[in-house]
Formats: structure tokens, C-alpha cells, sequence
């Protein structure tokens, strides 16, 4: 037997690099507002950080500062933005062949805190959808990661007892961790194969 039954992906940064998207729409819509907003600030400070947690911040460090509520209004224009970009969703070519493999050994899911406007149209897009016998958003739980909420959820809607979870950061880590699942950190989507593939194969050498 396997050491994990499943596999859980979180979805920007480890199925897609679709942060400096989010970044970009950010910025695009938070910028008659005064608000300056570059990947490299975004990627140290807000990487993996819910939306709702970020633009209070981002509010409270404007001079003069300005209502977090005032920018929290851009949400729908950012999403718009987010969800238009994705039409043509920049998944590595490789991804569909190394779900479908792994699809046959394990119960994947993908769990992420954004809209699920901004998920599942992408994985439809990309022709991967199919892989996944869940996909968990940001509407599915009422407290979001770091907390533990979103695995947990993912590992009762698919019936994982020991499952590992894919994450690139610090409150997708801390989520993964919270929910007593093993996680692996990786460092991109780019990248996530790889590491991936070593993993699984360190577990089935020491089975
Ligand atoms: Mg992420």
C-alpha cells in the first residue's frame, strides 16, 4: 500500500504560477487609489495571503490612509480582471500526463482560498478538471487557511486518511500542517513535478 491515498494541490503557485497575475490585477485596479503594488512586494509580504487579510494592510499604509472598505470594493474588478487573464490559463505542458498518472495510484483534490470563479474555469480550460474528485474554494469554509479548515474539508469530500499536500506558502504550509497532513513545499509550478515525483519515490523505497 501506498504511505499516502491522495494528493492535494493547492492552486496558485503549484498547479499554475498565477500569482503575478494576481498581483498585476491587484495593482491595475488599486492604482487610482494611490496604492503602488509590485510582484517583488507582493511575492515577500502577501504570497498565500487571503485577500480579505491583504487589502486592510494595504489600506492602513496609504498617506493619507484610506477606508479598507473603499478598496475592498475593487474586489469584483479584480476578479474580472483575474478571471479574464485565465481564459488562456498558463498550465505547464506536462501537467495533464502527470495527473492522469497519478490520478491512477491516488485521489487528487485541489484545495485553494480563492474563488471558485477563479479555479474551476481554468482547470476546465486547461483540460484537467477531470483529474480532480474535489475541487475546495474560498466559499467551501468559513475560516481559511492557515487554519487547517480547507484540508480537512478536502480530505472528508474525497475520503483521504493520510494524504500529502502541495504547497508554495507560509499559510498554505501552516494550513497543511494544522490538519496533521505531511505537506511538501515547493517553490513554483514550474518546479512542482519534480519535486513531486522525488517525493513519492522516497515513500515508495522506504514502504
Ligand atoms: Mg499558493
Amino acid at each position: 500500500m501506498p504511505q499516502f491515498d491522495a494528493i492535494l494541490f493547492d492552486f496558485d503557485g503549484v498547479l499554475i504560477d498565477s500569482e503575478p497575475l494576481h498581483c498585476a490585477c491587484w495593482a491595475e485596479v488599486l492604482a487610482p487609489f494611490g496604492v503602488k503594488l509590485d510582484w517583488d512586494y507582493y511575492r515577500e509580504h502577501y504570497l498565500g495571503v487571503d485577500d480579505r487579510v491583504m487589502i486592510p494592510q494595504i489600506a492602513a499604509g496609504l498617506d493619507p490612509p484610506v477606508e479598507s472598505a473603499v478598496l475592498w470594493a475593487q474586489y469584483a474588478n479584480k476578479r474580472d480582471c483575474v478571471r479574464r487573464r485565465l481564459e488562456h490559463p498558463p498550465f505547464a505542458e506536462r501537467l495533464p500526463g502527470l495527473l492522469r498518472g497519478l490520478g491512477r495510484e491516488y485521489k487528487l483534490a485541489v484545495v485553494s482560498t480563492s474563488a471558485r470563479v477563479e479555479v474551476e474555469p481554468p482547470l476546465e480550460a486547461g483540460g484537467i478538471r477531470l483529474y480532480f474528485e474535489a475541487v475546495v474554494t474560498g466559499e467551501d469554509t468559513e475560516l481559511h487557511k492557515p487554519a487547517p479548515d480547507p484540508y480537512l474539508h478536502a480530505a472528508r469530500l474525497i475520503g483521504a486518511r493520510n494524504p500529502l499536500v502541495l504547497e508554495d506558502s507560509a499559510p498554505g504550509i501552516a494550513s497543511g500542517r494544522a490538519a496533521g497532513f505531511e505537506v511538501l513545499a515547493v517553490t513554483s509550478a514550474a518546479a512542482m513535478p519534480e519535486l513531486l515525483l522525488a517525493r513519492l519515490a522516497a515513500s515508495s523505497v522506504t514502504r
